[in-house]
């Protein structure tokens, strides 16, 4: 979608990017790998996915993850454990699932009951089954530009990048956020990629005039409309992956992103929306990281 915006210097017309299309043209593909696999007699792929407690927004992503898994011709299993599950017992159930040759994707739903260490949870992911890319041992090995299993959010982003601009050598990234799960690994995915890459956080000093300096704008902040259109480099490609809920002047709540999108038409050259932009990418990353994984762990012997 193409949105043309005038402003008083010049009028620049800015691509907003359909997410869902694109994260739909890769399931698409992916489910006719897993079509292909079993045409051969070979096995579907499986993902289980472990949910603790009755987190709201967690059960959603939970059903749509499972619902996604078997949309493509993946096995979906799916554990329900109560709030009140031990770190043992959940680290039992991991194990398990580590050991079971059917499973070749694990995901603990996140955030756990605060009575949990999630980083001991995800360190006993088996690391080739880790299709979350949260473990230590992928993380590491991201960051030694070694093959791993990469976070699906970062990942969905990348595909996106070299879809939408092509070779991303040389060009200047900024990405605002430096967290495990978002910022740092998207920072290595485009060092990887040979961008010069700046990561901004909470205590960078100038955040407006760094954000200003990137060709591509990775915002993952958690910070509704913290960047504002007057902060972007015109004709940049901007990556919007924050997810906030506010509430509306009529009461209602609804999700933006951390860009403020508005402003950013006209000048912005390439635009993600929230929804519709990253968020169905991360999915997509998900059946796609299960898919690398299986045929890693089986030498695609299945
Ligand atoms: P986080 O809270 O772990 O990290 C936020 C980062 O933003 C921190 O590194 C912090 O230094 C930085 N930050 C905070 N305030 C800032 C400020 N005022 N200026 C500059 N930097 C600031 O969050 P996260 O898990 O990385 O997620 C970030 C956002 O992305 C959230 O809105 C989250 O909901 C969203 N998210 C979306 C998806 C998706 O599928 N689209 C996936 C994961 C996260």
């Amino acid at each position: 979608m193409r949105i043309s915006m005038a402003s008083t210097m010049s009028a620049l017309e800015t691509t907003v990017i359909d997410g869902k299309a694109f994260a739909a043209s890769i399931t698409e593909s992916i489910a006719a790998e897993v079509a292909a696999l079993k045409a051969e007699g070979k096995r579907a792929p499986g993902l289980a996915v472990v949910l603790v407690g009755e987190d709201p927004a967690s059960q959603v992503y939970v059903r749509n993850k499972g619902r996604q898994t078997t949309a493509v011709g993946m096995q979906s299993y799916e554990h329900r454990l109560p709030a009140d599950t031990t770190e043992a017992d959940l680290i039992a159930l991991v194990e398990r699932l580590n050991a079971d040759p059917a499973v070749d994707g694990i995901l603990v739903q996140l955030p756990l009951p605060a009575h949990l260490d999630s980083s001991a949870v995800i360190n006993a992911i088996d690391p080739a089954k880790d299709v979350d890319g949260f473990h230590v041992v992928n993380a590491g090995r991201l960051a030694a530009g070694l093959n791993a299993l990469v976070p699906c959010t970062p990942l969905g982003c990348l595909l996106m990048l070299k879809h939408f601009i092509g070779d991303l050598s040389g060009l200047r990234a900024v990405v605002v956020g430096r967290s495990n799960i978002v910022g740092k690994p998207m920072a290595q995915l485009l060092l990887q990629e040979n961008c010069t890459v700046t990561i901004a956080h909470s205590r960078t000093r100038d955040l407006a005039e760094e954000c200003r300096q990137a060709d591509i704008l990775i915002a993952a902040v958690g910070r509704p409309n913290l960047i504002k259109g007057d902060w972007i480099k015109p004709g940049a490609t901007v990556i919007d992956v924050g997810i906030n809920r506010i509430e509306g002047p009529d009461g209602k709540t609804r999700l933006v992103g951390d860009v403020d999108c508005d402003s950013a038409l006209g000048t912005a050259g390439q635009i993600t929306p929230v929804p519709g932009g990253v968020g169905p990418m991360t999915i997509a990353c998900l059946l796609r990281n299960t898919l690398t994984a299986a045929k890693a762990r089986t030498g695609s012997g299945l």
